[in-house]
């Protein structure tokens, strides 16, 4: 079974973990996995808000970050025990595949695009995660 679970989110998008989040408790349950919770601040989010180079303005868009992520995975698997939260900064596939490497992950479990994205079998992120990673990649949908 999967020792370690990482699931991308885009804090902005719903789609990106209301099937996600479910797909991955349940796999973890099965094999008792630990499960981290992963959103990137894109760095040209922070550059349009004007806080790139400013480490006290850059720490409140990360902590408002984390926050949204344990509310939404509250709201999503209330009944899930042990779970991490993290949010890393930059690109965002490249911060799923560092990540990824970091924490020894054996499964990331994402949605393939935003519903609005109807042209695109895989978004972007999702592909080129699903084309990188060392690791076993679920795309859910
Ligand atoms: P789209 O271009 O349609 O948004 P993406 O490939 O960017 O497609 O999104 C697919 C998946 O990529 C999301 O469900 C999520 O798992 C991951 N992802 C997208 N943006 C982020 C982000 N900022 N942080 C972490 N993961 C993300």
């Amino acid at each position: 079974g999967f020792r370690r679970i990482l699931i991308p989110v885009d804090i902005d998008e719903p789609s990106s973990w209301q099937i996600a989040l479910p797909t991955a408790r349940e796999l973890a349950r099965a094999s008792s996995a630990k499960v981290t919770v992963l959103t990137v601040l894109r760095d040209i989010e922070a550059i349009a808000q004007g806080v790139a180079y400013s480490l006290p303005g850059y720490r409140v868009l990360h902590d408002l970050a984390d926050a949204r992520l344990v509310s939404l995975v509250a709201e999503s698997i209330p009944d899930f025990p042990s779970l991490e939260t993290m949010v890393t900064s930059g690109t965002v596939y490249t911060g799923i595949l560092d990540t990824a490497r970091a924490k020894d992950i054996d499964l990331i479990v994402m949605a393939s695009h935003r519903p609005a994205m109807k042209d695109y079998l895989l978004g972007s992120n999702a592909a080129k995660v699903a084309r990188h990673a060392k690791c076993s990649v679920l795309i859910v949908r």
